[in-house]
This record gives C-alpha cells, structure tokens and sequence, in this order.
C-alpha cells in the first residue's frame, strides 16, 4: 500500500484557522456519527445476493480487467491472490477495510514505503501467484503499477481492474473524445453488459496459511508524511458504509431537487458522494444503480444524475487516460491554445497574488466565499467551481499561472482533489477542453466567459456571501464588478 497522502496543505492559509464548520441547507449532511440507516445497508447487501451468492457463482466480465504482463499461467495456483489496494485510500477508510477483511477470512496487509519495494517482497514472502491492482489514469498512479511491472518475477501474473469507470475506459472508446457529445453513445450502448450488480462478498472458503500482523492505526497514521497545518473537516465521515448511508440520504432528500436546483450553491440538491468516489470508498455504479429506481418519481433527477455521474465523469478518464498532458496547456484543443495566446498579453482587469487567492481576499465577495466554503468544509460547491477557476484565469498574469494556481488550490483543499474530475474541471474552466469556441473577449479568448452578474441571475449571491461570512477586500484601481 503506497502512502495515503493528504491533499490538504500549509499553515497561514484560511484552513489553517479553527474555524467553525457553520450548519446550513446546503451544508453535506453526513457527520462523524451518521445515523444507521440499517435498512439501507441490509438492502445493498441483499441485492449482492440476489445478484450471485459468491464470486463463483458471478459472472465477471473479463474486459474489466487488461493483462500487465506477458503472462496469465497461474502455474500450481495454491499461493494465493494479492489484490494491491492502492487507489488513493485513506487510513481511516482502510480501519474499515481491514475489518471487514479479518470477518471474510481475507488477509490485509498495510505496507508502508515504496510500492516497487512493498510488492514485489509482500509476493516473495507470501510465495502469491498473481497480482491484481487498481486502475487509475493518472500519472503517478500509472507510474506505481509500471515500476511494480518491472520490480515482480516476470511468471507472476499481473493484472489491473477499472473499477473507477462503469464502462471501462479502454473499452468506453480506443481515443481521446470530444466531448460528452461523442463519447455518450458509446458508454450509454455498454450499459446493459457492464450497469450490472455486484456480488455478495463471503466468507473466504480457503483461509491464508500466514496471518496478517493487525495493523497499529496510530503508528499508521503518525507515519504519514502530510501537511497537518490544515485541519480536518467534520462533516465527513470516511469509509464504505457512511458513504452509502450518504447515498441513502441523497436519494431520499435530495434527489429531487437535483434536476432543477443543482446550480443553486443556497440549496442542497447536491449529492456530495464525490469524496466518497474519490477514494474508492463508494462506486459510482452503486450510485447510479440505486439512483435508478427513483426513475419513476424524479425522471429529471435522475437523468441529470447519470449524465453527470456517468458521462461526465467516465469522459474525465477518458481525458486523462490518452492525453499525458491532462494537467498543462498543451493538453489543450489548438484552438484554444491560439485563443489564449493571442490574448496572453490582454492588460488583466486585476492581478492577484498567490496568497489573495489562498486567502480568500479579493475584490469579488462571491469568489471569497466559494474559496472560504473550500477551505472550510473541504468542498466548494460544483457550480462555483467554474466560477471559481475562470476568475483565476481573469486575475492572473498568465493562463499557465492560473492553471497552475487552481489545480494547487484545487488539489490541496478539496477532498475529492488530485482526481481526473478535477484536472478536467480546471482544464474545461481555463483551457476550454471538451467545450466549444464563444464570443471572442480580453483574457479568454474564446474560452467560455464567467461573470458575477450571471451568478446574481442564477441564485441568491447574497445569501451564499453571508453564509460564509465573506466580504470584499477593494483593490486600488480596480472597478468592482
Ligand atoms: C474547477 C473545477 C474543479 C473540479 N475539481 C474536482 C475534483 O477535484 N474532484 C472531482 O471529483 N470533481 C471535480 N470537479 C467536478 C465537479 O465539480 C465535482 O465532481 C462535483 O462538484 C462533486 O460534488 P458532488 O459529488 O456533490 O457532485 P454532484 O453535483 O452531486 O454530481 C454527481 C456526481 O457527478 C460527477 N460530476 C459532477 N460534475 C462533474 C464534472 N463537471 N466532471 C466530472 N464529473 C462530474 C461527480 O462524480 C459527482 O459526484 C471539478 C470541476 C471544476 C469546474
């Protein structure tokens, strides 16, 4: 197991402060100790066993997983299986994974240090006969699965599952899409072989010969090399089951808002499952399988739900999996690029500093206020984002610079951070990726425009402001919008 590292950062920031997570509406509803919903928990776990009693019994489909090495001969098969568990997990979902595993009979083992150190002595010493990762598409990741390639005997079978994606991303599309216009087709014509239930997860018939050594959390965690002058938030609890319950609570209170009120920062119509998915913790497939049956009752919610969940999110991955440059401009479409060239010595109508931004002092009280709810609660709300990293762009020397600035910020506060969403996020605010050219104006270009006034027309700027207690901070020369 590859470090957790937080995504959190340095002292003299606004989260740095104790502040007080305030409730309100549109506040995630989820807190240290959420509300048992049994019910709900039991009805996940039935349907895994309507779906198939145990994984023999399942019917997996193989194009889930793609072979990392030459090959798949199993040779005596008796070692044993290591499914390396490195997508991003944190300790404290891993506390839960590690006792669910000690009821199945399943051995876990947290290995600290480097995976191409780790792995390769966990399978000697266990004497494994294969070796199953996760899959992520992005750049570090990818680069733990190669260095482990390299690092393990060549005869041990290699292999990695994309359990991020409903529809596997080497299978949604072979390229690099458009947009959602061109890659929806393809994954909504895969859904009935892959929009598929899960099967119930039993007790292991073979148990391991060697037992695992239970893990000290506390030394766990102390070991971790993060920065701690950020302080976690409370809203939020870690781990699978509190995310369901979350995916209870949206569905029973939210959902129906979601059609129409998601561009509402004032209301709470937001599923908030995105720390969830980030972390593996909660698969977008059992959100869109359980947002499903309310179909009937809230068809626009629920369509909404899948484009977003679905489309959007399998088309970040799609983003990220063929272009190495899902992070930095040249990543970018040539259009867009040329856009922001030729505008690249536009004057700014303000220039900000690194530290104004971090700090939520600038000239626009709503700018303020999604950068407080961010360092805050660890979440800013998904339609200030936009607004958010397009302002960025408008007040810094550069697009390189704002970029750079909004991923860093990006990545450091939000829970769900470090997250091809999010790299896609910035890269369509700034960069105009799977967007189309507008109206040519200073600074952007043709990039897609964002301003104050348009917010005021969509909600209550107002009452956002006042909820997070944010102001403006004039800048000499520069007209407030
Ligand atoms: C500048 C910027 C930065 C972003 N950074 C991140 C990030 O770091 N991590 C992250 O997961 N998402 C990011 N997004 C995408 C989106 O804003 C978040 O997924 C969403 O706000 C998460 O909150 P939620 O779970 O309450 O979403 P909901 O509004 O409830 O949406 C449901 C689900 O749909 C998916 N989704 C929604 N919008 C998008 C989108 N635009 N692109 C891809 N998937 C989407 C998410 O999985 C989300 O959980 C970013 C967007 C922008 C514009």
């Amino acid at each position: 197991m590859s470090k957790p590292d937080s995504a959190k950062g340095s002292s003299k920031t606004p989260a740095a402060k104790k502040l007080k997570l305030e409730t309100s509406d549109d506040e995630p509803s989820s807190s240290r100790t959420p509300s048992v919903d049994s019910g709900f928990l039991a009805s996940v776990e039935l349907k895994r066993k309507q779906c198939a009693g145990n994984i023999l019994e399942f019917k997996f489909n193989k194009k889930r997983c793609r072979l990392l090495s030459k090959s798949m001969d199993l040779g005596n098969f008796g070692g044993g299986v290591l499914y390396w568990m490195s997508r991003e997990q944190r300790v404290q979902g891993l506390e839960e994974v590690e006792a669910e595993c000690q009821k199945l009979q399943i051995e876990f083992h947290l290995l600290k240090g480097d995976s191409q150190i780790c792995v390769p002595n966990l399978i000697k010493k266990l004497k494994l006969d294969a070796v199953v990762a996760d899959f992520s598409p992005l750049r570090v990741p990818l680069s733990w699965i190669e260095k482990v390639k390299e690092s393990i005997p060549e005869d041990v079978p290699f292999c990695q599952v994309d359990a991020h994606n409903i529809v596997p991303v080497w299978v949604a599309s072979d390229k690099q899409e458009i947009g959602a216009r061109t890659i929806r087709k393809k994954i909504h014509d895969k859904l009935d072989e892959f929009l598929t239930d899960f099967p119930a997860v039993v007790t292991h018939p073979h148990p391991s010969q060697t037992k695992a050594k239970p893990v000290d959390w506390k030394a766990a965690n102390a070991y971790l090399e993060v920065d701690r002058t950020v302080e976690e938030v409370d809203w939020i609890t870690p781990g699978t089951k509190s995310g369901l319950l979350e995916l209870s609570n949206f569905c029973q209170k939210r959902l129906r808002l979601f059609g129409e009120k998601r561009n509402d920062p004032n209301v709470a119509a937001l599923s908030n499952l995105s720390p969830w998915l980030h972390f593996g913790q909660l698969s977008a497939q059992r959100c869109i399988l359980e947002v499903k049956e309310y179909k009937a009752k809230y068809a626009k919610s629920v369509d909404v739900y899948i484009e977003e969940t679905l489309i959007r999110r399998e088309l970040s991955d799609n983003f990220c999996f063929y272009n190495p440059n899902y992070d930095n401009l040249k990543g970018a479409a040539n259009w867009a690029q040329e856009t922001l060239d030729v505008h690249k010595k536009d004057k700014r109508p303000a220039l900000l500093t690194s530290q104004q931004l971090e700090e939520g002092k600038t000239h626009d009280d709503l700018w303020n206020a999604s950068q407080i709810q961010l360092t805050r609660t660890g979440k800013m709300h998904g339609f200030l984002r936009m607004y958010w990293a397009k302002k960025i762009l408008e007040w810094t020397a550069t697009p390189e610079e704002a970029l750079r600035l909004a991923i860093y910020l990006n990545d450091r506060y939000s829970l769900d951070g470090r997250d091809p969403s999010g790299y896609v996020g910035c890269m369509w605010s700034i960069c105009g990726i799977h967007d189309m050219g507008w109206k040519q104006r200073d600074v952007f270009g043709k990039i897609r425009y964002m301003n104050y006034k348009g917010c005021q027309r969509k909600f209550d700027v107002v009452a956002f402001v006042q909820r997070f207690g944010a102001r403006t901070y004039p800048i000499k020369g520069v007209k407030y919008e």
